[in-house]
């Protein structure tokens, strides 16, 4: 491509910093920066410690947290659904059994529930590192076993993740 094209156009776009709270994946806290562009639907990058999303034009000069916010969520179920996938696998060859299904599925004040040998996993849960994302799986495969949180559930837990305690507070914190 024509190197002066290419920086016009790199140019025309316009950025900003979006005045909202950083937005943490995998346990990092991202900023988020707008970018307006002409394209049709919404996109999101990552770059370095930034998350771009861009947005059709036409967009420029309304409020647009609602559809941000969307944007978000779209890019929490995407890594959900690779990073669920990942833990689901680890710990089924961990324990050695596994829920009939699992679904991931926006939950609110919960990250994850087992009903009738299938687990539920809230994709905000990829808010926080993949240490905690694997114990919320494994919380929930032990629940295949124990239905409620008797010492006996606890003690299945405690045998593949001793630090059970630190993981539940933690999640507890940001409910
Ligand atoms: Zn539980």
């Amino acid at each position: 491509m024509n190197m002066v094209k290419k920086m016009i156009k790199v140019k025309s776009v316009e950025t900003s910093t979006l005045e909202r709270h950083p937005v943490p994946v995998l346990g990092i806290d991202y900023r988020v920066k707008i970018a307006y562009k002409n394209i049709k639907v919404a996109e999101v990058d990552v770059e370095k410690a930034t998350i771009i999303i861009s947005l059709p034009n036409k967009y420029k000069k309304g409020n647009n947290k609602a559809i941000l916010d969307l944007a978000i969520d779209k890019m929490y179920e995407q890594i959900a659904k690779v990073e669920i996938e990942r833990a689901m696998e680890k710990t089924r060859i961990m324990l050695g059994f596994a829920p009939e299904d699992y679904e991931i599925k926006k939950m609110t004040r919960v990250f994850g529930k087992c009903e009738n040998r299938k687990i539920t996993i809230n994709p905000e849960v990829v808010k926080f590192d993949r240490d905690t994302i694997d114990y919320v799986v494994l919380h929930q495969y032990c629940h295949l076993k124990y239905k409620t949180h008797a010492p006996s559930f606890f003690k299945l837990v405690r045998k593949y993740e001793p630090d059970y305690g630190t993981y539940e507070s933690k999640l507890l914190e940001s409910l």
